[in-house]
């Protein structure tokens, strides 16, 4: 059997997720705006349980949550529909080079229609400077984009820190929590986040659903809808609501509150592991800070080898090079070029990411194979 260590790039789906999706395909397939019948009702009342889940996990009002058909899609809405609407206030926005393409790319569309972008720099941990940040906040920043933590590093940014400058600053932050989610506390109220995306596949649910949590109260945040047609999720996501993968990013919730510092627990010891196990070899070092980073995530950098040869050679093994979400482009990754490595460098690291169904019998195996062709690469 292959062993998955990519688990960033997406998750298994937990059984008890899909046992509890598995009626709203067949039985209860009602549409959730059908008003008229209990086939509605039903599929009606499983989106709000769901609501209630998602909410709870992130300490918000069900009526702050809009669900999407994941992350990439929220950050698109938040991105573009705080643009829409806040423009007469400022054309400025702040977010930082290490962000995932989906923030970026969003950002790079603005600019051509007018907006002034300012991409923040990263230090060789992979952390935001405060004082960078607070000078480039201005009037006209209408909204600052900072991720919780980094898909390719797990390194988590000073979110309630950075909120408060934001907020100082009359501006709305929004959070690219997708890595996050699930795998650690995260309270919006807390943490003072106005926009945060969540995308159920990353946190053992199913693909193509998620959701953007909008903050109603201090400051009231208001959204240009992106989608049209039907009025669905009080007017700002028209389309019929996915009942089924609703209800499954509900339950993955669920779940994750109730469990998520068990798994923590145990796969950090895991991670460790490997990342002590595999930097005992000579220029094996690891990227990112270990100090604030997500349990699950390593981004490893073999000097002298290219990591595409090296995992040619363990096809067994399921890993990263840099960004799933990049990787069919044959470029070094931004987010290790922005906290500087060379090009080479970059083209050597390898990202690991464990996640609840990693056994410690899989991480040795994955030392034990790494370690002996590491050996044979040296002589
Ligand atoms: N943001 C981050 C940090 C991610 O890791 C990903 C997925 O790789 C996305 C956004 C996009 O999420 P989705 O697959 O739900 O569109």
């Amino acid at each position: 059997m292959p062993i998955y260590l990519d688990y960033n790039a997406t998750t298994p789906v937990d059984k008890r997720v899909l046992e509890v999706m598995l009626p709203y395909f067949t039985e209860n397939f009602g549409n959730a705006s059908s008003r008229t019948h209990s086939f509605g009702w039903l599929a009606e009342d499983a989106v709000k349980i769901a609501r209630q889940q998602v909410a709870e996990l992130i300490n918000c009002l069900e009526q702050e949550i809009v669900f999407t058909s994941g992350s990439t899609e929220a950050i698109n809405f938040a991105i573009k529909g705080i643009w829409e609407n806040y423009q007469f206030k400022g054309k400025h926005i702040v977010t930082v080079k290490t962000e995932h393409k989906a923030v970026l790319d969003c950002c790079a569309f603005l600019e051509k229609r007018g907006a002034k972008i300012t991409y923040l720099s990263v230090d060789r941990e992979g952390l935001i400077d405060l004082d960078e940040l607070k000078s480039a906040l201005s009037s006209e920043t209408i909204l600052v984009a900072v991720m919780y933590a980094n898909n390719e590093t797990g390194v988590i940014q000073p979110i309630k820190k950075i909120a408060d400058l934001v907020h100082a600053n009359n501006s709305i932050l929004l959070c690219d929590a997708t890595q996050a989610v699930g795998k650690i506390t995260i309270d919006v109220e807390e943490e003072h986040i106005d926009l945060m995306c969540v995308s159920a596949h990353k946190m053992y649910g199913p693909k193509g659903v998620g959701a953007l949590y909008v903050r109603r109260k201090g400051p009231r945040v208001s959204l240009f809808p992106q989608m049209h047609g039907g009025g669905h999720e009080r007017g700002l996501r028209s389309g019929t609501l996915n009942v089924t993968g609703i209800v499954g990013l509900g339950k993955a919730c669920e779940l994750a509150k109730e469990e998520m510092w068990e798994d923590a627990i145990r796969v950090s010891k895991l991670r460790t592991k490997l990342e002590q196990l595999l930097c005992e070899t000579e220029n094996v070092f690891i990227n990112g800070s270990t100090k604030h980073r997500l349990f699950n995530t390593t981004n490893i950098t073999f000097q002298g080898i290219r990591s595409e040869s090296l995992i040619n050679k363990i096809p067994n093994i399921a890993v990263a090079l840099g960004s799933a979400c990049t990787s069919a482009l044959a470029q070094p990754s931004h987010v290790l070029k922005a906290m500087g490595l060379n090009d080479d460098d970059s083209f050597s690291s390898i990202r690991f990411s464990l996640g609840k169904y990693t056994t410690e019998a899989e991480i040795n195996e994955a030392i034990s194979l790494f370690r002996k062709l590491l050996m044979e690469l040296k002589n």
